[in-house]
């Protein structure tokens, strides 16, 4: 049997910035060794017209989510089966349904295996649910996948997934449940052993989710002498011990969701970690072991004003942040963000991520302090403000963190080259390919 896995891009085009994902890894080693395995990934390749496979599975994210739909309804009238996973079909099962063979919700450890049996045996069901309920011992990757693909030259890693706090516009509850899980350290140390990558980046959405576990792996990693980046929610910052000892174990960046200045803000947010925090002291604390930071912002929430997106960009200039992001409030299906809006009326498009008229960096909802273009805009001019080479120049002098080292100031520099391009390149594309 030949199965041809495919990673839909956001608009039919390839990305500047693609980073390997490594969900297809994760799918290659659940898959016995009787599957033969291809993958075509549309952010570094062009795809094939018709994959030359007896099945083809996409894994999609909500802003692929258009582009995956047309490329599973032109091989669907070409007689292939297509399978539907990841986040957005997770989400929205029965939207992905309509245009899939078969729809995966949840994980694939317990529904990649049984699906591909069941597709061996001919009797494919229209619907595989996970039930998320095993530990992370065990769980490989198989990046042999990658092979021949050009992407950004950082190793990815899984160390846990699911997070302590629950943020409004988050789902990520919603996709991996309530409960926080990691691999085993000595498991995810001889994975990162074998990586060729001197630099990794985690992927998990807060690696300091059990910060028990978390101290456990830094610990281990400290021997490797690897760099890296992770997402880490800020009350990390709290414990200076913990912050040398991430540096230590090669942590050079932290990407860390500020989200907003405002405590009204945060408390709508409801980030427990940011409501109890000293933003200052924060950065002050990473700064002083060395980490360089990659802050966001979100804006429209209803204390945000038109002065938002431009106080979060002043803000993050002043305090030298290596990278930022400034976003307009995305409200994701499946969190309460979305059903909130929803029921307020508040959407501007119900499904924006299949809406033709919706632009990548459009204002998504009606917010009360502004109007959607003065969010769409603000957050536009946040943005490239940030990104302007004398503001590069400006937060690359930064003594403590950013120039720190030729190694720091090579990762900042080359971090702004991508972010910058990469900004100019989306801003106000359509979502899924045109004609
Ligand atoms: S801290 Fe981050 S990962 Fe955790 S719920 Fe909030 S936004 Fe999601």
């Amino acid at each position: 049997m030949r199965i041809a896995l495919v990673r839909p891009s956001m608009s039919g085009v390839r990305a500047g910035d693609a980073m390997q994902p490594l969900v297809f890894a994760l799918l290659a080693a659940l898959t016995p060794s009787g599957v033969a395995l291809t993958f075509h990934d549309e952010l570094v390749e062009p795809l094939p017209e018709v994959p030359d496979a007896d099945a083809v599975a996409l894994t999609v994210e909500t802003f692929a989510a258009r582009r995956a739909y047309q490329l599973a309804d032109r091989w669907r009238a070409r007689g292939v089966p297509v399978i539907m996973g990841g986040f957005h079909p997770s989400m929205c099962p029965d939207e992905a349904a309509e245009h899939a063979d078969a729809v995966v919700v949840g994980e694939a450890e317990d529904t990649w295996p049984r699906l591909l049996a069941d597709l061996a045996a001919g009797r494919l069901a229209s619907r595989y649910d996970s039930t998320c309920a095993d530990g992370l011992g065990g769980v490989r990757f198989d990046t042999s996948v990658f092979a021949g693909k050009r992407y950004a030259p950082l190793g990815l890693v899984q160390f846990g997934r699911g997070c302590r706090f629950a943020c409004d516009f988050c789902s990520i509850h919603a996709f991996f449940g309530a409960r926080i899980r990691t691999r085993p350290v000595a498991e995810v140390v001889a994975e990162i052993a074998r990586r060729p990558e001197r630099m990794l980046f985690f992927v998990d959405d807060n690696l300091y989710a059990d910060p028990a576990a978390a101290r456990e792996l830094l610990e281990e990693l400290v021997p490797l002498r690897r760099r890296f980046a992770c997402q880490l929610s800020m009350d990390v910052a709290g414990d200076p011990a913990l912050l040398r000892l991430l540096h230590r174990a090669g942590c050079r960046v932290v990407v860390v969701g500020f989200e907003s200045t405002s405590p009204a803000t945060l408390r709508a947010i409801g980030k427990g970690a940011n409501l109890h925090a000293d933003y200052e002291r924060v950065i002050r604390a990473f700064h002083a072991a060395r980490i360089m930071i990659y802050g966001t912002f979100v804006v429209g929430y209803d204390a945000d004003s038109a002065r938002t997106p431009a106080d979060a960009a002043d803000f993050a200039i002043r305090h030298r942040f290596a990278v930022a992001n400034f976003n307009p409030l995305m409200p994701m299906p499946g969190t309460r963000l979305y059903d909130r809006l929803k029921g307020q009326g508040r959407l501007i498009h119900d499904r924006w991520w299949i809406d033709p008229a919706y632009r990548y960096g459009d204002a998504m909802l009606v917010p009360t302090g502004m109007t959607p273009a003065e969010l769409t805009d603000g957050c536009r001019a946040a943005r490239f403000a940030f990104n302007t080479p004398a503001c590069i120049a400006r937060r690359l002098a930064h003594p403590a963190a950013n120039a720190h080292s030729p190694a720091n100031a090579a990762l900042f520099l080359a971090a702004n080259l991508v972010s910058r391009r990469e900004i100019r390149a989306k801003q106000g594309r359509r979502l899924g390919a045109s004609g």
